[in-house]
């Protein structure tokens, strides 16, 4: 059982900061319940509640910290909480514009980079003819959220990603770092007419230090020397009639507070709090069997946010990858109760579950298009028993993934089969672990799979009907693309079971096109911010993965926004 397999060491546990917590005195509630989990209705999951104020267990009472328990107070015009995608960047916009500024981060230094940032229009996209219809793109990320998203905060993003590459792309170039565009190919995606913009950006050496976040900190260092305050996990939020007017944080020395005109939150999303995700991600966590979330984003941020007036999305966004890779007869969901929940899987992901193979459940039969957003194909094996599939494929599978040609960074394993890396050595995890199955009959990787009695004899028709529709060249059961078809019949033959993974959470505090944060009136809270995962109003119910890298490249552009915006800049 893995708890996660991200993420530096945090000065603050979450399980310290809830003993904490509990012993202070009831705090305000206010209007951050609405849009959570309304008084007398609590939404699925909440049952439990603190029987004094009726607030859910996940959310818990805002902790009441004494001033004469506050060994150092600071001055700031502009806080900024959490230095991570979008953190750093409006740290480095901040510091570019000379603002007064503090970033206060949990951990002693920053997460590691995501390399597959989505931009929208870079010189560089567009010199490669990788031009994207804006408008269409705004209204296909609504249609992934089902309208419930602000459509100004998308364009937003939108209209703004290539100055942010800019800026980004100087700095990086500075360090002998070069842009690469990722050129989705031309051909049919997952069923029906999905868009797949030209978004993609790679730096390489990818994941090669020095990276993006690191870069982006040393500039920050360089211009603002004494602005960044590692070992700063925030607490609470100061706040007081409809305005945030800083944060207080645990630091070594003890409580500190950061007195701020203006504020942002930008302390990621929720995926390293079981409890959390038990009350508000219930589908994510019925298809999930692993983790690859940053163990830093335990959601004290969104709750502290909540606590100050503001009102979290209604409907769950969790980011979940087709990659949780477990042995036979692992179920999805938690293992354990309460803060001790983990998913069972150890590998963290694995990447070949994103390619579209055969995959049956544990009958033994196929349940939908494989060819499909990688949340799509977990939330569909969420409805299947265990919630969890089995994907196969044979010798040939270098081929079939080659002619696959997977967007995103299930893509990788494209690039590799393209290098000549042998297929054994693609899912070494999954060998090592002995999760990978191989066998030189069918009947055998059967059994080896725990397909018994009924199921194996299911399980060797359903690759026989396959292979049929191979030859057809038509999936007449889920109207997979052709192409995307492959046999099963040369060994070795190879399998291994697999759930989702989460990596994290995209529902957060509701904000407007400026980031400003809302209350429950949908009117800004005076002098707070949020952008990233903590903050929503972008995405619902998925993460829209054939929109490559928008998670993060939304991150950069909101953070950079709300410092250019303080700054008076635009
Ligand atoms: C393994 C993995 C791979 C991913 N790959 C991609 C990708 O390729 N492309 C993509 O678009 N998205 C990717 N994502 C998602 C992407 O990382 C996030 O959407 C994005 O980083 C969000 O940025 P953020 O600034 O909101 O949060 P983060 O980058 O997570 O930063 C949050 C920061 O806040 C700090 N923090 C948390 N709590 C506190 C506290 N109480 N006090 C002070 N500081 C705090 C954290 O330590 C952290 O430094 C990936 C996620 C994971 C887990």
């Amino acid at each position: 059982m893995s708890k996660t397999n991200q993420g530096n060491g945090a000065c603050m546990t979450r399980r310290n900061f809830v003993a904490g917590a509990a012993l202070a005195g009831a705090a305000a509630f206010g209007a951050g319940m609405t849009g959570c989990a309304p008084k007398g209705a609590p939404e699925a999951g909440t049952a439990k509640t603190d029987a004094a104020a009726d607030i859910p267990a996940w959310l818990g009472q805002e902790p009441d910290i004494a001033d004469a328990d506050i060994v150092k107070t600071e001055e700031t015009d502009f806080l900024i909480i959490g230095a991570g995608t979008a953190g750093l960047c409006a740290a480095g916009t901040a510091a570019d514009a000379g603002m007064k500024f503090i970033v206060a981060e949990k951990n002693d230094k920053v997460p590691e980079t995501r390399e597959y940032w989505g931009i929208v229009n870079s010189k560089p996209a567009l010199a490669q003819g990788g031009e994207v219809d804006g408008m269409k793109l705004l209204n296909e990320l609504t249609r992934y959220a089902s309208g419930k998203c602000n459509q100004g905060l998308i364009k937003m993003w939108i209209d703004e990603s290539a100055e942010t590459f800019d800026w980004v792309d100087a700095m990086m170039a500075a360090q002998g770092k070069q842009a690469v565009v990722d050129m989705p190919g031309d051909h049919a995606t997952g069923g029906t007419d999905y868009m797949t913009p030209v978004l993609q950006h790679i730096y390489l050496t990818p994941y090669q230090p020095p990276m993006r976040n690191d870069i982006i900190l040393e500039h920050v260092q360089q211009k603002a020397p004494d602005s960044v305050r590692f070992k700063h996990a925030l607490v609470k939020l100061d706040h007081a009639e409809g305005s945030v007017t800083g944060a207080v944080f645990e630091t070594d020395e003890g409580y500190v507070r950061i007195n701020a005109k203006n504020t942002l939150l930008a302390t990621g999303g929720y995926p390293a709090n079981p409890v959390m995700m038990n009350a508000l991600q219930f589908a994510a966590v019925g298809c999930c069997t692993a983790s690859s979330y940053y163990l830093s984003d335990d959601g004290l941020g969104l709750r502290a946010g909540i606590w100050a007036g503001g009102v979290k999305d209604a409907d769950a966004a969790p980011m979940i990858f087709d990659r949780g890779a477990v042995d036979a007869g692992v179920d999805c969901g938690y293992l354990g109760e309460g803060d001790d929940a983990a998913f069972p899987g150890t590998i963290f992901q694995e990447n070949i579950g994103s390619q579209p193979f055969m995959k049956v459940n544990r009958k033994g039969v196929r349940f939908c298009n494989e060819s499909t957003p990688y949340d799509f194909l977990c939330f569909q094996a969420g409805q299947q028993p265990g919630g969890v599939w089995c994907e196969v494929f044979d010798a040939n599978a270098p081929e079939d993934i080659l002619r696959f040609d997977t967007m995103g960074c299930s893509g990788f394993a494209k690039q590799m089969m393209a290098a000549g890396m042998p297929l054994e050595e693609f899912v070494a995890a999954s060998k090592d672990a002995g999760i990978l199955k191989k066998a030189d009959t069918l009947e055998e990787l059967a059994e080896q799979l725990g397909f018994e009695g009924e199921a194996k004899d299911a399980f060797l028709d359903q690759v026989e009907r396959y292979n049929a529709q191979f030859d057809a060249q038509a999936d007449d059961d889920f109207g997979k693309e052709a192409y995307r078809l492959s046999a099963i019949r040369t060994a070795p033959f190879y399998g291994l079971w697999f759930g989702g993974t989460l990596l994290t959470t995209l529902d957060g505090l509701k904000i407007d096109e400026e980031c400003r944060v809302l209350d429950a009136k949908n009117e800004p809270i005076g002098g707070f911010y949020a952008a990233g995962d903590v903050s929503g109003s972008f995405f619902s119910g998925n993460y829209p993965e054939y929109i490559v890298g928008v998670a993060s490249g939304r991150s950069s552009v909101q953070g950079r926004h709300v410092a250019r915006k303080l700054a008076g800049d635009i």
